[in-house]
Order: C-alpha cells, then structure tokens, then sequence
C-alpha cells in the first residue's frame, strides 16, 4: 500500500470514529487522571499485555504505563481444554480484568480501532487519540469461523421453550434478523425432555401440542476455527504481508518502528502460540525494552520456546516443549513424551496458579532458569 493510500485509510476510517465520539472509559487504579501520553502504551490486556505492563510499570513507574483493553473480564485461555472435557468449572477461568490491571497503570477500556506508528499516535474506538514513547502490542488473534466454506452444509437448529427468541422485543428483532441471516432454524415452544446419548437424539416436546414429541438427530464436533491477525493491525504499517505484526524473532522489536514492541499471539514470531510463549517472551522483551531504554542495542534471544501440555486422560499429560526449530526443550530430566499423573496436575493445578500470580504480575519469565538447574547447567 503507497503512504498515500495508507493515510487515505487511516484518515477515513478514524473520521467515522470521530463523528461517533462518546465518552472513553478510563480507569486508574491510583486515581490519577487519564493522560494522552504515555512512556509506554501496552495494547491488549491479555496473557501479554498484563505480564509486559507489570515488568514495564517496574521500569518506567505506574503512572507512565497504560493498557488499551476493552474486556471486562480477563480469561485464563488454557484451562478452557479443561473446561471443555468438564474437569473444571468456566467460572475458574475468568477474572475481572481490574483486578489483573497492575496497581496504577491506567487502563483505558476501549478498542483499538487505528494504530498511526509513523505519528506514534494510537486511536480508540471510543475518538480518544493517545500516543506515546514505546508502544507494546499484545492484541492476540482473532477466530474467524467464517472462513472454511463448511456452513452451508451444516443444519443449525436452536430449539427453546419459549415462544420468543429473547424477552424484550427490541432485541429479539434484532436476533431474529441476526439469525436469519445466518440461517438458523429457531423452533419456538420446543421443550427438550430427553437426550439419548448412544444414538446422538435429541427428544423435544411440542409445546403448543402437549404430548407430541419429535426427535432431533445431531452430531457433537469440537472445532478449532481458523485464526487471524486483529483485523486492526492490517494494513497498519505494522504488520507483515500476511497481517501479523512483523517483528524480529530474536529481540521482539519491530522490524521498521524502533520503539514498537509486539508479544504473544498478534506477533508473527515463528512459533507456536501459546501463554508458555509468551511467558518466555516477556522476559526477552523486558531486556529488550531496558537496553532500548538505556540507548543500547538489545542483546537477549529469543529461542522460539513454547510448549503445549497434551493432556491424554483425566488424570494423565505429555508436556511439550519446544523451540523455533521445532527441537525439545524440555525442562525436567525425565523423558516429558511419555504420559505422566505429574504432568497433568501442572497442567491442571499449578500452571493456573503460575499465571495468575507469577506471570500476570511479571515474576514469570518461563522455565529456562529452572531448566538450567534441573539438568545441571547442561542446557
Ligand atoms: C482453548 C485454548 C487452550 C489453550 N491452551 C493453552 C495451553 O495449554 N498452554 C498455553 O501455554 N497456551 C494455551 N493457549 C494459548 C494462550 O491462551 C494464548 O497463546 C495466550 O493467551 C496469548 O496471549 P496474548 O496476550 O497474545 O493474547 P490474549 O491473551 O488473547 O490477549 C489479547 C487481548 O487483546 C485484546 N484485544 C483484541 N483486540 C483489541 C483491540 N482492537 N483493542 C484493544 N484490545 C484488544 C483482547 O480483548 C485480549 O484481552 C490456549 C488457548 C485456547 C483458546
């Protein structure tokens, strides 16, 4: 895209924003007033955007570190596969996203909508325009369910008892628009009374017509949808050709903006996405950001360590661990590829707890120190 045609873009898509202006919602927890500068902007309160605004807040102070988030509620993604098999509870997963918000960092509770790094200017969903020093963007991925040509196949039926899609008519309108267009059968006053497992039945009693029932046939999938890069750092200048923030696998720094920082999912980092990614990264990235700050040249690597902890059974995990090459890197001196009780409860008891209280809070940097101890400073 020519810088004509980029500013065009930016210009037309932020005068929409503009004309739409209400309120940003700001929040510091150390009641200062929100500012439209900051040393350090972190985009996406996410696994990366907490953990890089609690190590920044110990470089730069609190009062000079913001996070652009629009989420109530911060999730603990990886305890979701847990979730899914019904060995934990969905509440477990979840947080208020103020209670994960380093103590002073202000939080702007907006969306990103344009990101302008020539002008180190960030602009909000919401008209508010804040720039900054150093920028870290950690917006993750998006899912795009729409993408796999499968839909038309499928045969979506939402059955409720009810005799309306939703109980106040201005927003059953718009679901029933909203359905229609995405070719959903709705059977109103359909009452589920039965499931038969063994046959994937559902049994449904009519309600309008008591005793007569119908079975519905259905089929249980558990999908991984395709993913992308935030629709907002296409064609932001920040992104690559693919979409996904182009940044250099060593350092984390951005290959054209120097004082631009990406980490986690949104990067275009060539591995694995994971929380262990980002654990690993975090502390890469604090090095780099310091000896930028310092007016040095960054001189901490990223290897590429991710790791995915498979779980195999209710009670047993094989714990992946892995670089850029795709070569192990395991962390304990066992052999981690074989199915292990240990394994499952880090998976299921002590990773959550390393999240929330040692990453989020920038104390956990991943387990290459803890690697180098276990095999005795021979990796
Ligand atoms: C089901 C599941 C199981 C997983 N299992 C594991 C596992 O076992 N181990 C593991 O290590 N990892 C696992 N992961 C992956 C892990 O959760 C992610 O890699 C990690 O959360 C990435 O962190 P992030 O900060 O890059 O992105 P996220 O944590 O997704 O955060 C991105 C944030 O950006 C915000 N955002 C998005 N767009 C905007 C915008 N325009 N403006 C402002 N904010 C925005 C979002 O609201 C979000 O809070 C799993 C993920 C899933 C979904």
């Amino acid at each position: 895209m020519t810088g004509q045609l980029h500013t065009q873009r930016l210009l037309s898509r932020q005068y929409c924003r503009v004309f739409s202006v209400i309120n940003s919602q700001i929040h510091t927890s150390s009641g200062l007033v929100a500012k439209d500068h900051y040393k350090v902007l972190v985009l996406g309160g996410g696994a990366g955007g907490i953990t890089m605004a609690a190590r920044m807040k110990r470089k730069v102070g609190a009062q000079n570190v913001a996070i652009v988030e629009p989420s109530e509620v911060h999730y603990y993604q990886p305890i979701w596969t847990l979730v899914g098999a019904g060995a934990k509870s969905v509440a477990s997963s979840g947080r208020s996203t103020a209670s994960v918000i380093p103590s002073g960092v202000t939080w702007v509770k907006s969306k990103v909508a344009v990101c302008d790094p020539r002008n180190n200017v960030v602009h909000t969903d919401s008209g508010k325009k804040i720039s900054y020093d150093y920028l870290i963007v950690a917006l993750g991925l998006e899912l795009h369910y729409e993408k796999t040509g499968k839909r038309s196949k499928a045969n979506i039926i939402y059955n409720t008892p009810l005799p309306k899609l939703f109980g106040v008519k201005k927003y059953a309108d718009a679901l029933w628009e909203i359905v229609k267009k995405r070719d959903i059968n709705i059977n109103l006053r359909h009452n589920l009374i039965e499931v038969r497992a063994d046959k994937q039945e559902a049994i449904f009693e009519n309600l309008d017509k008591p005793g007569e029932t119908k079975v519905y046939k259905y089929e249980m999938i558990h999908v991984t949808p395709p993913m992308g890069p935030p629709a907002v750092l296409k064609g932001s200048s920040l992104d690559d050709v693919t979409g996904w923030l182009d940044v250099d696998k060593n350092t984390l720094q951005h290959k054209t903006y120097a004082n631009v920082f990406g980490i986690g999912d949104c990067t275009n980092l060539p591995t694995s996405k994971t929380a262990a990614a980002v654990a690993a990264q975090s502390a890469v990235l604090d090095r780099t950001v310091s000896q930028i700050l310092k007016k040095k040249t960054p001189d901490k690597i990223y290897d590429g360590y991710s790791s995915c902890p498979l779980v195999t059974s209710y009670n047993t995990a094989i714990l992946a661990e892995f670089d850029y090459d795709g070569q192990p890197l395991e962390t304990f001196p066992v052999d981690q590829s074989k199915e292990s009780r240990v394994m499952y409860h880090m998976k299921a008891d002590f990773m959550p707890l390393l999240y929330w209280h040692g990453l989020l809070k920038g104390f956990w940097g991943g387990p290459g120190p803890l690697r180098t101890i276990m095999h005795l400073g021979m990796k």
